[in-house]
């Protein structure tokens, strides 16, 4: 239904989009807080009570920094130098750049809400130039080509509806899709601990605690390098400024393996810190995701990553404090998990309303207050979450990296990506991966025993699980970020590798059953050598003959027990 507005003399139209009840919700307005407007052909009387914050989108995104209320921080600075002032203010999008256009569609083409339009290369990404979501569908009268600005017509409908390149969306609306699809394709990231055993779905959410020195940037840096997404959101979300620091000097040096490009090429980067305005800094969590919906709607796979959750909710806390709202649990307002809850429900695997598929997975940083996890704000995301990677400090004291606990760590999707494995890794990768997660179980339970009398009390066969279960925390989950192969380990290898380690448990199970000392099973060299396949690029010639060597010996040990 579309209705007319007055504001004050002149005619205002907005487009009615809700109405709950006595509540109705309008696009397009312009109007302040608690000015009268006057709704529907009745005009009935009504009262502007919440103006929605929306964000530019459009060519320009890519390899923009901007705060969370989508001020580029670039253009801050040329205004104001390395200290904001209150009240200024910086379009999201550079006005004035003139972007090259190419239609994909022509005139007399049916083109619904969502439609891609046309293309601009802006990086080595070629953003889709769409229709905005929630319009009428109308027949193309005009689309031009060739070089303007965001806001240039670029093309007219033939009821004389006028769209230029940029579109503006209240950045607390989820963007619509066509149909939310279950996650049943994981997002590839090389890293063993996470592709191997606690996956996560493209259009997942995963949650990673952050203990201090516990290397977080280290593996947010791996999954922004990584991952098989196309686009990167990254927000940094009230750190403390010197944290924020290390992401805006860091993030601009990172190639891109896959292109060889700075990786913020396919970056936005969204940095709070917490001593900027506490309304910024509960914002930009929505500006991040709208975005990151925005390139999905393209058909793109956008991982968004939000660091710290915590202190956004922080942020939440503030606000919410300062408007007198009644607090629930250690002052966080009783509205808290749904928050979260409305934040996370935004990653998904949709087919956009163009057709397309797309993807958002958002992996969210929390970091409770002294590590403590029964702290609300860790209650509320294990509760949403599917993933979560349990970074531990002791681990990377014993400098295990990446230090991920695998007895804390888990993953809701292994069985909705069951199918993907089996039919891109091997039909024998599932099982391979439950007998791994056994045995390290196992394990942590017998060094509990260990501990009390010493590994020579155990029965042979559980030495022998104790020096597997080494194997698969040595040689498959630590990973080495800064070797130039060990740092991505594609599917194949990451099964070579454990199909290796299981070979040489079965190995030594049969040789203990005929009779082998475990001290003799521990004294076989070629196991030493499978460590090194992770540094080996075209590793499956050396594998293959370690493999050879493992059988040898073994043959030779059996005969001689
Ligand atoms: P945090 O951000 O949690 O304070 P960092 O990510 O800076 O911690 O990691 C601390 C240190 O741990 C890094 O400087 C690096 O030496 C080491 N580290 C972390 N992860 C890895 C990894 N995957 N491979 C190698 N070293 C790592």
């Amino acid at each position: 239904m579309e209705v007319k507005t007055k504001k004050s003399k002149e005619a205002k139209q907005g487009v009615l989009k809700r109405i709950a009840g006595p509540v109705v919700t309008a696009v397009n307005l312009d109007a302040h807080m608690y000015d009268v407007v006057k709704v529907g052909k009745e005009a009935l009387m009504g009262e502007v009570i919440k103006i929605h914050l929306a964000v530019e989108l459009g060519p320009g995104l890519l390899t923009s920094i901007y705060d969370g209320i989508q001020r580029p921080l670039a253009v801050l600075v040329d205004k104001m130098g390395n200290f904001i002032e209150r009240g200024v203010t910086a379009p999201g999008l550079s006005h004035d750049k003139k972007w090259t256009f190419k239609p994909l569609v022509k005139a007399g083409d049916k083109v619904e809400a969502g439609a891609i339009l046309g293309e601009v290369q802006e990086t080595n990404i070629v953003h889709k130039v769409m229709l905005p979501p929630n319009v009428k569908p109308g027949v193309v009268k005009v689309i031009k080509s060739g070089d303007f600005t965001v806001d240039e017509i670029i093309c007219v409908l033939e009821d004389g509806r006028e769209y230029p390149m940029i579109q503006r969306w209240p950045v607390r609306v989820p963007r619509p899709v066509k149909e939310k699809m279950n996650p049943t394709i994981p997002l590839i990231t090389g890293q063993r601990i996470l592709d191997g055993l606690f996956p996560i779905a493209k259009g997942g959410t995963a949650a990673i605690p952050g203990p201090f020195g516990s290397g977080k940037t280290v593996t947010q840096q791996q999954l922004a390098k990584w991952s098989d997404a196309e686009i990167v959101v990254y927000i940094g979300c009230g750190e403390r400024g010197n944290e924020m620091t290390e992401v805006l000097t860091e993030f601009p040096h990172l190639e891109d393996p896959k292109s060889g490009k700075p990786l913020m090429e396919r970056t936005v980067l969204i940095a709070n810190t917490s001593n900027m305005p506490v309304a910024a800094r509960e914002a930009s969590v929505y500006t991040g995701i709208t975005i990151a919906e925005y390139f999905r709607d393209m058909g793109y796979d956008v991982s968004l990553m939000a660091d710290s959750t915590s202190r956004w909710a922080e942020a939440m806390r503030e606000i919410s404090s300062r408007l007198e709202e009644m607090p629930g649990e250690e002052g966080y307002p009783a509205y808290l998990a749904a928050r979260l809850s409305e934040f996370y429900e935004r990653a998904g695997l949709v087919k956009t309303l163009n057709g397309a598929r797309g993807s958002v997975s958002v992996i969210g940083a929390v970091s409770p207050p002294g590590g403590d996890f029964s702290e609300p704000v860790t209650q509320n995301t294990l509760r949403i979450v599917k993933v979560f990677w349990a970074l531990d400090a002791k681990l990377s004291q014993r400098r295990h990296f990446p230090a991920i606990n695998w007895l804390n760590s888990y993953s809701l999707y292994l069985e909705s990506l069951n199918d993907y494995y089996d039919r891109e890794v091997s039909p024998e990768w599932n099982k391979l991966r439950s007998w791994a997660m056994e045995v390290l179980q196992k394990e942590a339970e017998l060094q509990e025993i260990v501990q009390l009398v010493g590994s020579d009390a155990l029965p042979e066969s559980e030495q022998v699980t104790i020096e597997v279960a080494r194997m698969i925390r040595e040689i498959f989950l630590q990973q080495n970020a800064y070797d130039a192969v060990d740092t991505f380990c594609d599917m194949t290898k990451q099964y070579d590798m454990m199909k290796a380690i299981k070979l040489f448990a079965e190995l030594a199970y049969a040789a203990q059953i005929a009779g082998v000392s475990p001290t003799q099973i521990n004294g076989v060299k070629s196991k030493n050598e499978l460590n090194q396949i992770k540094f080996i690029k075209d590793y499956k010639p050396e594998l293959a003959k370690i493999e050879k060597e493992m059988d040898a010996e073994f043959t030779t040990l059996r005969s001689a027990a």
